[in-house]
């Protein structure tokens, strides 16, 4: 697979990906090697990652917890003490191998410790290698709050390797489907038809959809890097998704949804306003709804659970002077940015999700 040129790095593919890396640490000569994994990248990447990486530099694997509730400050504390401890200098690599949740955290620690270190991000989710580990952006949860805490940082290099996928759920997977379907709603309509037409999650089924996102999300960030125009269309579903996303984090008798199911229930209820304010056909909207609902399954949300959700809208970083901004549709691969919604518009697209 053909790498990609993102801004001033690439993203590689497969083993031609780690014979990059490796000639990228021959040439950097890193004081030492850092690994941020968690305990289950720990347990299922590193072996892939260590039989190959060839290099004499000491390296050391720092591990934090997985999850979603781990993407805070205390995290990066911990991982800034290790740094420390372990005699991190300017000159040291940190590798982050793992989710979203490690790409994100790992890019914000090394963006910021000693005024900022080299990173390469080695996604092994689904979503992480379709969104979180290009663009640039890097940060961490304050709260609730997502990514609320963060720079934009670019790695000096992704690697994508689908060995990882092997051992990442089907629930994971379908969070990683997720974002794959935002890119064919907004983008490209060919990745739509054959993202809700994925029968089996596996990685020979999901391997040009993978290619294909990344081009597509790095075709939007390179455009527009700092999210000033286009690079907001990237956030369709993602307005109430991640409200209802912190909702669900915060609330203990809800289990909590991953990304992707939040950003699901999203994309329908974004369709569903887009389809009121811009006409956006609506029988388009049912089939979205359709698609979205026997992939992922209807999540239960009680009416009771509406004003806290509308609440954590205002939260949103893409909110400007207090206003809660959508990505809408006129039809699909057509947008609209920056888009006010009254609130009865939303809870009505809530009880859509719900009929
Ligand atoms: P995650 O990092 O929490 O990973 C999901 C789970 O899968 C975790 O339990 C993890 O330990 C496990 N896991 C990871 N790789 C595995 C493997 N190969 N085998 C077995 N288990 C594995 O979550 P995620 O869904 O990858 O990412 C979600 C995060 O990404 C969110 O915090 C979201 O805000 C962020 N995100 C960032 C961007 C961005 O542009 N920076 C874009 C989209 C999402």
């Amino acid at each position: 697979m053909t790498p990609i040129l993102s801004n001033n790095y690439y993203i590689n593919f497969n083993e031609d990906a780690y014979k990059k890396l490796n000639k990228y640490i021959l040439d950097f000569k890193p004081s030492i090697i850092f690994i941020l994994v968690d305990e289950n990248t720990n347990e299922n990447c590193l072996p892939i990652l260590l039989q190959n990486l060839e290099t004499s530099i000491s390296f050391e694997i720092i591990e934090i917890e997985a999850g979603e509730k781990y993407k805070n400050l205390d995290t990066c504390t911990g991982v800034w003490n290790a740094l420390t401890e372990l005699g991190a200098d300017r000159k040291s690599l940190l590798i982050n191998l793992g989710g979203g949740v490690i790409t994100d955290l790992g890019g914000f620690v090394a963006s910021t410790f000693k005024r900022g270190i080299a990173f390469i991000n080695i996604p092994t989710t689904l979503l992480s290698m379709v969104d979180a580990s290009v663009g640039g952006k890097t940060g961490i949860d304050l709260g609730v709050l997502k990514n609320q805490i963060g720079l934009f940082s670019d790695p000096e290099m992704v690697v994508i390797d689908s060995q990882y996928l092997k051992t990442v759920t089907q629930r994971e997977l379908r969070s990683g489907l997720a974002e794959i379907i935002k890119y064919g709603i907004t983008y490209d309509i060919e990745v739509w038809n054959k993202s809700i037409d994925v029968k089996d999650l596996n990685i020979n089924s999901l391997i040009s959809l993978i290619y294909r996102s990344i081009e597509i999300k790095n075709e939007v960030v390179t455009k527009d890097p700092k999210e000033v125009g286009i690079r907001k269309v990237l956030n369709f579903g993602h307005t109430l998704g991640h409200a209802i996303e912190s909702y669900f984090l915060k609330s203990e008798s809800k289990e909590n949804l991953t990304h992707g199911e939040a950003i699901a229930i999203g994309m329908v209820t974004e369709a569903y306003i887009s389809e009121k304010l811009f006409s956006f056909p609506s029988k388009e909207v049912e089939n979205i709804k359709k698609s979205i609902l026997d992939i992922f399954g209807k999540v239960n949300i009680e009416a009771l659970d509406y004003q806290a959700i509308i609440e954590l809208l205002i939260h949103d970083k893409k909110n400007v002077a207090g206003q809660v901004n959508f990505v809408l549709l006129t039809n699909f691969e057509e947008f609209k940015l920056d888009c006010k919604v009254e609130t009865p518009l939303i809870i009505e697209a809530l009880n859509y999700y719900n009929s």
